[in-house]
């Protein structure tokens, strides 16, 4: 019988597979879900011990195709965080009549795996949602669509396509994977808390939180929230240095404690894709405009490179060592610092107000350099790149 793990991920995996229905997943002080047993009902069976993907050895060969890419259709490219990867992916599965499990908001604070098999449905899975997203029975329902020989394409981070790999326990033709790439995540109940906060200061009901919508200052860290205001719909602009959870989630310090020590931030992946940013992607010469997003993929297996052939983007290979030097959760996890435990606390004891008055005066220089940063126009922006990388 599985047994309280602070590397626990939450994936789900061994409340999915007792066949006594006797693990519930439970919060923790700090928010965070862990499983937890009912002695009671217990029969000792082990099976959630052997389907934990903690207790699996996960190690892959390294890859050796990277490639940057972006997304044909403009449409497609403003709705998605990066390139749009993972709609061209997605596209391919629709048209062999497969479907596609990804993380959806079910609620506005509860981002949940999803199963969809409409490409008309793509815009429910888009969108980087920076909290943990639930995977309730996702394995068991894609176990289903394997066993009767539909394609299936499941997303999530690489905690969670492990997850889904141990639950299943053998590999699948019709199963393609891809993890993100991935510094951590924070816990629901720390977001709710946020977003409650967030409604009674602009006297609102969130509908969205897109943290990284393009509709704001294009392919960047800003995103919009969209929210009803006295029977109105309203958006927002957001900014990770103007509220605390977004910062302290791009700081890295509100994650699970697992993912200070995530023995998947490196190359050698589990996903048949990997995909993320390709920061960096304006200052180099491509042969197509990143103007508006651009995705790094890896591509770690057969089957992805066979697909990506027949994807619908534009893309160049690219160096290994390049995409790893520029993105650090592909060679180390995030650091875990002495102000997790303060903010921790503050969860526990402070009202969101509260929280917030002590992040303006504890990053107020941090906030007013980001402020100002973001001031700047895109163009002049780009122009300034351009200059960067012609001196260089
Ligand atoms: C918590 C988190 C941390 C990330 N950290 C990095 C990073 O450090 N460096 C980097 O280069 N990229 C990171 N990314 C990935 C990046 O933000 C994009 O999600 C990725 O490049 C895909 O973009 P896209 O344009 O192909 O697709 P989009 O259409 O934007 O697709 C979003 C994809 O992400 C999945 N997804 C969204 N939210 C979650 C979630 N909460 N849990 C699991 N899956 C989710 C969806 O299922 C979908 O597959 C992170 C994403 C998340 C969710
Ligand atoms: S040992 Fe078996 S019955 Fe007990 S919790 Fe684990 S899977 Fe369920
Ligand atoms: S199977 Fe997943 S949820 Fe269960 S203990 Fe292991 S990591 Fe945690
Ligand atoms: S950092 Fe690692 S453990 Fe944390 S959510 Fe990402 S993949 Fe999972």
């Amino acid at each position: 019988m599985i047994t309280w793990d602070k590397n626990c991920t939450a994936c789900g995996a061994c409340v999915q597979k007792c066949p006594k229905a006797c693990i519930t997943m439970q919060e923790d002080e700090n928010g965070f879900l862990f499983p937890k047993v009912d002695k009671e009902k217990c029969v000792g069976c082990g099976l959630c011990e052997k389907v934990c993907h903690l207790n699996i050895n996960t190690s892959n060969d390294k890859t050796k195709i990277v490639v940057a890419c972006v997304h044909r259709s403009g449409e497609v490219l403003k709705q998605s965080t990066s390139g749009g990867a993972f709609s061209a992916i997605a596209e391919r599965i629709f048209a062999c009549e497969g479907v596609v499990y990804g993380c959806g908001y079910v609620t506005p604070t509860q981002p949940q795996h999803i199963r969809i098999e409409r490409q008309g449905d793509m815009k429910k899975l888009r969108g980087s949602k920076y909290v943990q997203s639930t995977i309730e029975n996702a394995y068991r329902q894609v176990f289903d669509d394997l066993r009767a020989d539909k394609l299936v394409f499941f997303t999530g981070t690489p905690c969670q396509v492990a997850g889904l790999k141990a639950f299943l326990g053998k590999p699948y033709d019709n199963l393609i994977t891809a993890d993100i790439i991935c510094h951590g995540v924070p816990s629901v109940a720390y977001f709710k808390k946020f977003v409650d906060w967030y409604e009674e200061k602009h006297q609102c009901k969130v509908i969205d939180f897109d943290f990284r919508s393009k509709e704001n200052a294009g392919w960047s860290l800003a995103g919009i929230c969209k929210a009803e205001k006295r029977g109105k719909n309203h958006i927002n602009k957001v900014y990770y240095f103007d509220e605390y959870y977004y910062f302290y989630f791009l700081k890295g310090e509100i994650y699970r404690d697992c993912c200070y020590e995530c023995k998947y931030t490196n190359v050698s992946r589990l996903g048949d894709f990997t995909l993320g940013d390709f920061w960096g992607a304006e200052g180099q010469k491509l042969g197509f405009s990143t103007d508006n997003g651009c995705s790094l993929v890896l591509l770690n297996t057969q089957k992805a490179q066979e697909l990506f052939k027949k994807m619908n983007v534009d893309s160049t290979e690219i160096n290994l060592d390049y995409a790893v030097a520029n993105n650090a959760q592909l060679r180390t996890p995030s650091k875990h610092t002495e102000l997790r435990e303060v903010l921790l606390r503050e969860y526990r004891e402070c009202s969101g107000a509260e929280i917030q008055k002590r992040f303006t005066k504890r990053f107020r220089a941090v906030r007013m350099k980001a402020r100002i940063k973001y001031a700047i126009p895109q163009p002049v922006k780009k122009f300034l790149l351009r200059i960067r990388y012609f001196v260089k």
